[in-house]
């Protein structure tokens, strides 16, 4: 389980900011105690848009060992995915073309992402409507007036981001899509 910074919300601004900067440590995700280790860190492939020359690959994520339970969590920028291949800001486009109503087909046309991606990505974002919309409820108290998921992402997306939204959501335990 990461820890995720929120704000974070590009690879380059991640960078340029936090990536070699010590993390001001919190308590462990695992057993709650304080006291954890900077235990090194692991190269991540996060930039898949740019060029080769121009790439900020690899992405250093850095990893923390907690001596009280022995678990190590590592610290994600908000803009990276727990364990997934696109960033965020991907899986973002595709949705926002799919709100307003184009298909599967034209969208995986417009963009990097396969269609069999895309459509999984509206799967989970439909199954998990509820829940998702419970979570952002709470800091988003108008969008309880929308009625079904593309009201709600539609409303959601006209002023915030799809990371900060599943940053949330994995704070409060509710599966990412
Ligand atoms: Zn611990």
């Amino acid at each position: 389980m990461p820890w995720i910074l929120s704000d974070i919300v590009s690879l380059a601004q991640y960078v340029a900011t936090f990536s070699m900067k010590e993390f001001d440590k919190k308590r462990c995700l695992h057993c709650g105690k304080l006291g954890l280790w900077r235990h090194g860190h692991y190269p991540r492939k996060a930039d898949r848009s740019s060029v080769s020359d121009e790439s900020l690959n690899p992405i250093l994520i850095q990893r923390y060992y907690c001596p009280s339970c022995c678990q190590t969590s590592s610290v994600l920028p908000e803009c990276i995915p727990p364990k997934r291949w696109y960033l965020w800001d991907a899986q973002q486009e595709a949705l926002l073309l799919l709100l307003v109503g184009k298909s599967l087909n034209a969208t995986a046309k417009e963009i990097t992402p396969s269609r069999h991606t895309i459509k999984r990505w509206l799967t989970r974002l439909k199954e998990r409507f509820l829940l998702h919309k419970d979570v952002l409820c709470n800091y988003f108290i108008e969008l309880g007036r929308t009625v079904n998921y593309i009201d709600f992402w539609q409303a959601f997306f006209k002023t915030h981001l799809l990371s900060a939204a599943m940053r949330l959501c994995h704070v409060a335990g509710v599966l990412i899509p």
